[in-house]
């Protein structure tokens, strides 16, 4: 409930931005936006935020969804490369690396080359 809250009251943080564009773009007399203004930004921000609360819970939590990991500057686990690096943390089939104690990230090549090899052995 407390995540719910915050992230409605984050939604509410673009309020300021938002009510003076929409002002803008609906010609309104004031430069920053009616009391009217503000009012039906902040009300769109709240049935945003209840919505999108459960859309982005369900895309960055959610299981039918492959999640990774990356690391902008890592080094690579297979060719030893540094730069860019990620590793797969969880897939539909039920792959799950959540808890792995020694995490293997890898560059874009070598990690497509580790995908093949998991979906080749059926893992993901
Ligand atoms: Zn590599």
């Amino acid at each position: 409930m407390i995540k719910f809250i915050l992230y409605l009251i984050r939604w509410q943080l673009s309020t300021p931005i938002m009510a003076p564009v929409i002002a803008y773009f609906t010609h309104s007399d004031k430069i920053f936006g009616s009391p009217e203004d503000w009012f039906a930004t902040s009300m769109a921000n709240l049935v945003g935020g209840c919505i999108f609360f459960w859309v982005d819970r369900f895309i960055f939590k959610s299981k039918a969804i492959e999640q990774w990991e990356v690391i902008k500057s890592g080094k690579c686990y297979d060719c030893g490369q540094r730069g860019w690096v990620r590793r797969l943390v969880l897939a539909p089939s039920g792959y799950n690396r959540v808890k792995d104690p020694a995490p293997e990230y890898r560059c874009k090549k070598c990690s497509q080359k580790k995908l093949r090899q998991l979906k080749k052995r059926k893992e993901i």
